[in-house]
């Protein structure tokens, strides 16, 4: 297996052969030595290679990790292509135009040797250690979070002191007197992940959203190619960051920087997984390289300076942002539906010079995720990108949405051999699919169903789970991970293997996710569809509560040991916390009450005379209209704020007496102060036609004939029911004919059950958000930043929701971090950094929710 890489020592005759065949675009040089004295390679390729330094550039290290050969094998496979191409390729030559790429390939060259030649899975470089023992991790030698320790033999050893040894030194000095790097990839095993640099205090900093859009550009580069997904994770809280990494060291001299984790095992089978990982990492980097110039500190297009939402609807946005405009320049707006996606061609939805942007047709109750750069038309050359905003739109007017997160105790896993299942349930990640040791595992997660009203009819749902790490599913394509509804009479003991093995799951929910789509760091989301959506609204009918059991693979292949997936349960010291939490996403509506009202006033109105006995409508013996009217009042319908209408109609039942002539009705939703004279009502205003037109003809097949409002309609019916006056309609006949006379249709009258009828479906939902919260202010407490306000005393009072954003005033309550949400009257930022600016922003809800507008709180660094 070994011998289809390159050694260092091939490596370097590759490049000394590919600088004689393209001298004027390739150049090799050693920037330091090692502990064994071999040459740090750092190779060098540009359109003109004595301008090299004047450019704006890329910076790949490969291989820092001994037994992490991708790096070295990729940065070969990429120099290869790029000059192989160079003198055919407009693409690459286009690219290569304004860009130089500095490549080491093999950050630590005596450890690969070593690794190479005696011991497979050695990871540090070979420096003696004073008590004999060998190596430190060149990838915790950097100074940023560096972690001083005198275990000499550990794995993630930082050696004596940050830059103790030659290989990161000769990195560092390389990189500082190299200004011109922009953009800095670090590539490692395994993973399938990226995992861009963080200034260690987990504030979104200005390049968070640059960061996660070039690494989700460049997963989308690679799924094109293979169909494997790649994660984006910036790690865990402070404490839990890795130390005395490249990656952050690069980030702080402004660089923009990632850890590229490449495939599912450090070494892997070259025929097999390697040429599949080389192949889709090459456009990828490509893709990188194309937007170094961006990045630059050259660069002449600046980012906008500010971005906005201006108002949220449950169908449209609006959206604004500032900026110097002239001519030459224009905006590129990108909207995703899913945290860290890409930005390409396929989501662009804008191109605009203009300051602002409306979006129209989207889903109501739905997260959307919107990026604006700056494009200069002459130059090409783009801005980095303004912090995303992130946002929900509002629900529907007939809908209600809820965000229910796993109860701690009823969720967890069961492993085959493991006889502590108990002991995992509310503490620890969820494990699922095999491993050697423990068996099979599932998880089980568990929502309680008991506050969604017992009428509700649940229009849409999705199960997420947020995945941690997926380094323990170590082979390829191989296996898929489903969620099922569990049927609880089967249930059992829920921390029991054997009984979880064995409960009967009623029905799968939405796809499975297959092994090359696992991810860690962005959310898995299972769909429900609607037969799906009834199952989960009976369980929570049924029994109050929904039991979901997470399965992956139940067997493995000769030779590997796992394939595992590990979900967060947010609980515990294992978890990231409540946002991390699986979390069951409903939206529901409400079976409706129908009220039916009959008619206040009926006339019959015709040129010669106003009746009241009895409704007909047609043409009298002139060949005149005859009208019909109708009059209702709507009092007996509960009060407009805490009522919607969700559907009317109007219902009319013809007698018994047909005619053939081509005659229609219409009815007509009009004022309701109409005067009941000829004139007046043949020159009505009317609201909006009810309905479609009905021929006489239709009547002799249907005798009951319905009248359905449309939007505006319902619009305007609302209007009338929060002004609470009376509503009218007129019938009104056409014909095509144009001397019609002494033709018309009786409608009953006389017997109830026929009567017209105005019949108006409602469910009872508030419309308007809770006052504010008062007394807010912020405070120093332990350390932390803490945030008081006091919450309405009003009936219908929720909760009240926090959200931080260093950018702007949050607008949208999903447009930012989320700190809390509950009834307390604090909270602490827990992990905000107390020497950067920022707001935070207090919605209050209630039960649909309707959010108050925010109050803002700016924090003001010392
Ligand atoms: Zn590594």
């Amino acid at each position: 297996m070994k011998q289809l890489y390159r050694s260092y020592n091939e490596s370097t005759e590759i490049f000394k052969d590919l600088e004689k065949k393209f001298p004027n675009n390739f150049k090799l040089e050693s920037i330091g030595q090692t502990w064994e004295k071999r040459d740090i390679n750092l190779i060098t390729i540009s359109m003109d290679i004595k301008k090299a330094d004047e450019q704006p550039a890329l910076f790949f290290t490969g291989t820092i990790h001994a037994r992490e050969w991708i790096g070295h094998e990729l940065a070969v496979e990429f120099a290869q292509y790029i000059l192989e191409k160079l003198d055919t390729d407009t693409t690459i030559q286009s690219y290569l135009k304004g860009t130089t790429i500095y490549m080491v390939p093999c950050a630590n060259p005596d450890g690969f040797d070593y690794s190479y030649n005696h011991f497979s899975f050695w990871r540090k470089n070979r420096r003696p250690n004073i008590d004999g023992s060998y190596g430190v991790d060149l990838n915790r030698n950097f100074p940023i979070g560096y972690v001083k320790s005198t275990k000499t033999t550990s794995n993630v050893y930082g050696g004596p002191e940050p830059f103790s040894e030659p290989e990161t030194r000769a990195l560092r000095d390389f990189v500082e007197t190299h200004k011109n790097i922009t953009i800095a990839l670090d590539y490692h095993s395994q993973g399938n992940v990226f995992f861009p640099a963080h200034d260690f205090r987990h504030e979104d900093t200005i390049d968070t959203t640059d960061m996660n859009t070039l690494c989700a550009n460049m997963a989308e580069e690679i799924r094109k190619i293979s169909g494997r997904e790649y994660g984006i994770h910036q790690g865990k809280p402070p404490i839990k960051l890795i130390s005395g990494s490249g990656r952050e060291f690069y980030h702080s001299l402004g660089i923009i920087s990632t850890v590229v984790e490449v495939g599912t095992r450090n070494i892997s089978d070259y025929m097999d997984d390697m040429n599949e990982n080389l192949r889709e990492h090459i456009p990828a980097l490509l893709y990188a390289v194309n937007e170094v110039p961006n990045y630059s500190k050259n660069n002449s297009v600046k980012r906008v300076d500010s971005f906005e939402i201006t108002e949220i609807g449950s169908h449209h946005v609006n959206l604004k942002w500032g900026y110097e405009t002239n001519e030459n320049i224009f905006f590129e707006i990108y909207r995703a539906q899913k945290d860290k996606q890409f930005c390409n061609s396929s989501n662009l939805i804008a191109r605009t010079q203009s300051l602002e942007f409306s979006d129209i047709n989207l889903t109501s109750n739905k997260d959307y995720f919107y990026n604006i750069r700056v494009v200069n038309k002459l130059t090409g050359e783009k801005s980095p990108f303004y912090p995303q905003i992130r946002l929900r739109t509002d629900c529907d007017y007939d809908e209600f949405s809820r965000t229910y997160y796993a109860t701690a105790k009823e969720t967890g896993y069961v492993a085959e051999n493991l006889n502590n299942n108990a002991s995992h349930f509310g503490v620890n990640s969820l494990f699922v699919g095999i491993d050697e040791n423990k068996g099979i595992s599932y998880a089980i997660v568990t929502v309680s169903l008991k506050s969604v009203p017992e009428n509700a009819i649940i229009k849409d749902a999705s199960i997420n789970l947020y995945p941690i790490n997926r380094v323990s599913t170590t082979i390829e394509k191989y296996g898929e991970w489903n969620v099922g509804i569990v049927n609880q009479e089967t249930m059992g003991d829920i921390t029991k293997y054997e009984d979880v093995d064995n409960m009967q799951i009623i029905q799968y929910v939405g796809r499975p996710t297959e092994s090359h789509q696992l991810t860690q760091g962005i959310w898995r989301t299972w769909s429900f569809s609607g037969m799906e959506c009834k199952t989960l609204q009976e369980m929570g009918q049924k029994y109050g509560k929904v039991v979901f059991r997470v399965e992956g693979p139940k067997e493995l292949i000769i030779g590997r040991t796992r394939q595992m997936m590990q979900w967060d349960i947010g609980y515990g010291k294992f978890g990231y916390g409540l946002t991390y939490r699986p979390r069951l996403e409903l939206t529901y509506t409400i079976k409706p009450t129908i009220t039916e009202l009959y008619p206040k006033e009926v006339f019959t109105v015709s040129r010669n005379s106003i009746n009241q006995d009895g409704i007909s409508s047609g043409f009298d013996e002139n060949g005149k209209k005859i009208y019909s009217t109708f009059e209702f009042n709507l009092s007996s319908m509960p009060p407009y704020e805490d009522t919607m209408i969700t559907k009317a109609y109007f219902e009319l039942n013809s007698t018994n007496i047909y005619i053939k002539d081509d005659i229609r009705f219409h009815l007509e939703f009009v004022d309701e102060n109409i005067d009941q004279d000829y004139d007046s009502i043949a020159n009505r205003e009317i609201i909006q036609n009810i309905g479609y037109d009905v021929s006489a003809n239709e009547l002799k097949n249907n005798q009951t004939q319905y009248f359905l409002f449309d939007s505006f309609a319902e619009i305007i019916l609302n209007e009338k029911l929060k002004n609470k006056s009376d509503v009218a309609f007129v019938l009104k006949p056409t014909s095509s004919k144009k001397s019609i006379k002494n033709k018309s249709v009786s409608w009953e009258i006389k017997n109830q059950a026929l009567s017209p009828k105005l019949i108006i479906e409602h469910i009872p939902k508030r419309r308007y958000p809770l006052p504010k919260v008062t007394n807010t202010s912020l405070s120093l407490e332990n350390g932390k930043i803490k945030i008081s306000w006091e919450n309405p005393k009003e009936i219908g009072f929720k909760g009240t929701k926090v959200i931080k954003n260093a950018f702007r005033e949050p607008y949208s309550t999903h447009d930012g971090q989320k700190l809390y949400a509950g009834t307390d009257n604090y909270t602490f930022d827990d992990f905000g950094a107390k020497d950067i600016d920022k707001y935070y922003a207090i919605f209050t809800y209630d039960e649909v929710p309707n959010y108050s507008e925010p109050v803002i709180i700016k924090y003001e660094a010392k």
